[in-house]
């Protein structure tokens, strides 16, 4: 690839490495080199990764307190035919990353969008983890404060499918214990760690287990963090969805003699009408 078949009027989104600077594409290097602008979370630490591949580039700034200005201003050089990259700091721009209304504008006006994919977070831990990848939901950051992120964590709680969150240093403690309150000790999960860099470490145990591992080594509680839970299985969510027998008896019997409320019940669930009319008789002598 060269100048030549870059596109003009069009916006790149290029991934950039997570930690291993082998980690770049050829393309995205190419894209980097060859694109008029690149637009950057924060142009110093894109400054400092362009130039250890030897690039020297026109950078904008465009994070998330000035993206709503911005945006207008790149949107003008695009439709002016200029050729911008969009990067964040490490990974795929607009994964808990600036970028979404550039795009979301790019794509309302009619103007290209290329990604040139590269490393994120979320697929790299989740490649690693050991847990189920058929089916996940990627939830970003939690929530700062417990009593939100408790909330958060139960709206999430009976997912069957893989919950991958990312979190700072400063909280997975006390995430780890949240998670531990609200999806129970023996829920499988996993911790990725400071991914592709020296001190990565990925590991995946009970939450308890894990919350012990990480709360008892505090170099553990240094880096950047995927934090990952299993979703529910199947046979829980059935146990925990089956209508409990003795209140649906209850409220039918307020309503119906003993063995019409036995046969409603027996239709409604998968007892037998003998079992049922003989805990009704029980349950109207309480
Ligand atoms: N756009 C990035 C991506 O595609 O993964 C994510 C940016 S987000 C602002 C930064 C968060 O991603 C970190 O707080 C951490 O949760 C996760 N993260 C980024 N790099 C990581 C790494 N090397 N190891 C583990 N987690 C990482």
């Amino acid at each position: 690839m060269n100048s030549n078949t870059i596109k003009s009027g069009t916006l790149y989104v290029v991934a950039t490495p997570i930690g291993n600077l082998d980690d770049i594409s050829k393309r995205a290097l190419q894209v980097l080199e060859n694109v008029d602008l690149v637009a950057a979370e924060d142009t110093r630490h894109s400054r400092k990764l362009l130039s250890f591949f030897g690039l020297e580039k026109h950078l904008l700034s465009l994070h998330e307190h000035n993206e709503r200005d911005k945006t207008g201003r790149l949107l003008e050089k695009l439709e002016a035919g200029q050729s911008i990259a969009l990067i964040s700091d490490a990974g795929t721009p607009l994964i808990s990353d600036p970028g979404y209304p550039l795009v979301n504008e790019c794509r309302i006006h009619g103007i290209d969008v290329i990604p040139v994919p590269g490393p994120s977070a979320v697929i790299t831990a989740l490649s690693v983890s050991g847990l189920p990848t058929d089916s996940f939901i990627f939830c970003g950051f939690p929530p700062r404060q417990a009593g939100k992120r408790r909330k958060f964590f139960e709206s999430l709680k009976k997912n069957m499918a893989t919950l991958v969150f990312y979190e700072s240093s400063h909280r997975i403690t006390d995430c780890l214990d949240d998670a531990l309150a609200v999806f129970g000790h023996d829920r499988y999960a996993c911790v990725a760690r400071e991914l592709t860099k020296l001190y990565e470490t990925v590991k995946t145990a009970s939450l308890i287990d894990l919350q012990d591992f990480i709360s008892s080594d505090p170099n553990q509680h240094k880096g950047e963090f995927v934090l990952m839970i299993q979703g529910v299985s199947q046979a829980e969510k059935s146990d925990d969805s089956a209508i409990d027998v003795d209140e649906l008896l209850a409220v039918l019997l307020e309503e119906l003699p003993v063995k019409k409320a036995a046969v409603m019940a027996a239709k409604l669930t998968e007892h037998k009408k003998n079992e049922l009319y003989q805990r009704a008789l029980e349950i109207k002598e309480k």
